[in-house]
């Protein structure tokens, strides 16, 4: 038997970044000084972010795992990867759902950029513990001061400074130790430690005085020592610190250069005395299939409880990534997932494995607190709660984003038909925001995804991994629609059919009534109608019969037929004729009435909108800018940082479609950008 591991040393943490902020660079770091790796990989300078995979692939599967261990100071880091790129947003979700603390990467010379955005607001979700490390501070126009004013500006994020980047020398000061850490040999791996001359710590006091400023709010004892200009000592300052970062008051904040190799050890530090253990944690809340919630804590008592939080293909079976919230699990255990319609699918976990990148481990028994891999789950995906058939829950769903772009694809050779069926089947399983659907009328296939990028990659691992093909057609924008205003429609409905040779009369009438709702409110459904004639009352079934006709409408508008949404629809009133008001009479008449009610309410066709930033050398924001508003942009501001302009807008996706090529001509190769799904809207054309 395997023995619950002492989780009080373990860290579970995410590394979390804009694309480029050099979050690959970093990790090679850690795995470096942590023993984990021998040999550090480097980026290489020049290639566009296209190169994502490839370079991924070129640095080993490390990076790519889903799972990394970096032992530290008789502690274990645990790396769970999340992907840079903004495309696979849902990717760092997962991944934040099930680590207890995470390293967000930044720009020293951008500070905080839109996906860094992005990944903040994902933190919040979950109120993550967190640790920010400004990197790049090697490079002209870094500057940390700035960069930490950007995160109060732009995540309402308290920094708090822990170590000082120099900028002359591969250095940082600690503001905790005051201590100079001077880094040298080949890859920064020997630290030297000196007390920091007076000079250089008269630069850095004032960070100090923030350092002491925000934990003096958090605890008392230090507030009477700080306001008494009394010095306190190391280990209170840490220990208060830490108390500050588990309530997510404030984000310590480290700095230094991943590339120049300085800066990085002082952070596994932080990550080891600041970030919690999977036991320092608030338990979380469940969902009970009954009705009712259920706290959830790490714990070695009460029914199994574990979440899913990735899908992945090893050895060509299907393996899965599982976090385990309560009590143990054993190979040869049964296990159930609560369906979304309430019903439990049964699994049997065959193997289990302790993960280490690419290495897998045969484990007996896992407890709560640590991620296993396990084999043998048939139906398990992304997002499901694992329980014991005793007590069925659901743990806060991981949300899938909806992919706003779609392409039609077909293999080179139709033989390849059905392996193109099945890879594709592969590759949905890993990733859930990449939906394959066929087109009914058409017959034609359409992989849809988040973005360009997102499909491109998928379609280079169909022809890297799977040797397979395919022909793709141009990229198409997903719509939505929606009505301008309210109005209200009646149908009766009335036919005869013959059944088993007898005349049957189906009659039913149904008055709907739909209203615009704010953009983003979704759909509400209301089925509390006036039911004729008096007396008469709508039985359950007939009252599904009802909502499913509304329903079904919904996801086929009058306009382009696709769904609807930013509408409600109230049943008003329903007329029975007795036993001719059939629940299929029902739901036509109630099709026929709500689709009119649509027509009449005036549709509007809804665009994905992105929220985008341009960062453009100024010589070229002429040309740029023109090009914007010859997209529709909306523009919300630009800023200058040095000779660069950044850009904000909103642009419906349509418009953006290639807009990366565009943007490296127009700037020979120097502009960059970057967009994030914000919602679907009216556009201004
Ligand atoms: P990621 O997209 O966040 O994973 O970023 P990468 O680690 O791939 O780095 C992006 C680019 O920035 C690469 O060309 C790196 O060599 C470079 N880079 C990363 N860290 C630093 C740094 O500390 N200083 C400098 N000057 N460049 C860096
Ligand atoms: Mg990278």
């Amino acid at each position: 038997m395997n023995k619950a591991p002492d989780l009080t040393h373990i860290r579970n943490i995410g590394i979390a970044a804009h694309v480029d902020a050099g979050k690959t660079t970093l990790t090679e770091r850690i795995l470096f000084y942590t023993g984990a790796s021998y040999k550090i990989g480097e980026v290489h300078d020049g290639k566009a972010h296209m190169d994502y995979l490839a370079e991924e692939q070129a640095h080993g599967i490390t990076i790519t795992s889903a799972l990394t261990k970096a032992p530290w100071q008789e502690h274990l880091i645990q790396l769970v990867d999340t992907p840079g790129h903004v495309d696979f947003t849902i990717e760092v979700e997962r991944s934040m759902r099930v680590v207890d603390g995470c390293v967000i990467v930044l720009d020293g010379v951008r500070g905080v950029e839109p996906q860094t955005e992005a990944v903040w607001r994902q933190r919040n979700k979950f109120k993550l513990p967190s640790l920010f490390f400004v990197n790049k501070m090697d490079r002209p126009g870094a500057d940390f001061k700035r960069s930490l004013l950007t995160m109060r500006k732009r995540l309402a994020a308290e920094p708090v400074p822990v170590t000082v980047p120099l900028t002359d020398i591969p250095a940082v000061i600690h503001l905790i130790d005051k201590t100079l850490l001077h880094f040298t040999g080949d890859k920064g791996e020997l630290v030297r430690v000196t007390p920091c001359d007076e000079n250089r710590w008269k630069k850095v006091a004032p960070y100090r005085e923030t350092l002491l400023l925000a934990i003096a709010e958090t605890d008392e004892e230090l507030a009477d020592m700080v306001l008494d200009g009394r010095d306190p000592e190391p280990e209170l300052v840490w220990s208060a610190l830490r108390k500050a970062t588990l309530s997510g008051k404030a984000h310590p904040c480290f700095g230094g250069s991943a590339l120049r190799n300085y800066g990085v050890q002082p952070l596994l530090d932080g990550i080891v005395r600041l970030l919690p253990a999977p036991v320092d944690r608030p338990p979380s809340i469940a969902q009970r299939l009954e009705g009712g919630q259920e706290v959830v804590a790490m714990d070695a008592d009460g029914p199994f409880v574990g979440l899913v939080f990735k899908v992945q293909m090893w050895d060509k079976r299907r393996h899965v990534f599982v976090r385990i919230y309560r009590n143990s699990l054993k190979p040869g255990d049964i296990i159930v997932i609560p369906a979304k319609d309430g019903h439990l699918i049964k699994e049997h976990v065959a193997r289990m494995f302790d993960v280490d990148a690419h290495k897998r481990t045969r484990l007996n028994q896992a407890f709560a607190g640590q991620i296993v891999l396990l084999a043998g789950l048939r139906w398990a995906t992304t997002g499901d709660t694992l329980c014991s058939p005793e007590q069925p829950l659901l743990l806060e769903s991981i949300d899938t984003r909806e992919p706003v772009l779609s392409l039609a694809i077909e293999p080179f050779s139709s033989e390849e038909e059905e392996k193109l069926l099945e890879v594709l089947d592969k590759l949905q399983q890993e990733d859930p925001t990449l939906q394959l659907e066929e087109d009914s009328e058409t017959g034609q296939r359409l992989l849809r995804g988040m973005g360009e990028l997102h499909l491109q990659i998928a379609f280079e691992r169909l022809e890297r991994e799977f040797n397979l093909r395919v022909r793709a057609g141009k990229p198409a924008v997903a719509l939505r629609e929606t009505v301008s205003r309210s109005a209200t429609a009646e149908k009766l409905y009335e036919q005869s059919i013959e059944q088993e040779h007898k005349a049957l009369v189906l009659k039913a009438r149904t008055r709907i009534s739909v209203m615009p709702l704010a953009r983003g409110a979704g759909i509400e459904v209301i089925v509390d109608p006036v039911v004729k004639p008096e007396g008469e009352l709508l039985s359950p079934i007939n009252n599904d019969a009802v909502t499913a006709g509304v329903r079904d409408l919904l996801q086929n508008g009058p306009l382009k037929g696709v769904p609807l949404r930013d509408l409600m629809i109230r049943v008003e009133e329903i007329e029975l004729f007795g036993s001719a008001s059939s629940p299929e009479a029902l739901r036509a008449a109630t099709v026929q009435a709500t689709r009119q009610a649509i027509t009449q309410a005036g549709g509007r066709l809804l665009h994905p909108i992105m929220k985008t930033e341009v960062v453009v050398p100024e010589e070229n924001l002429g040309i740029v800018l023109g090009d914007l508003q010859a997209r529709h942009a909306l523009i919300h501001g630009t800023s200058i940082l040095g000779d660069t302009v950044t850009i904000s807008r909103d642009v419906a996706l349509d418009k953006l479609l290639g807009y990366t090529t565009n943007l490296r001509n127009m700037t020979h190769g120097r502009g960059q950008f970057s967009m994030l799904f914000d919602r679907f809207d009216v556009t201004g054309q």
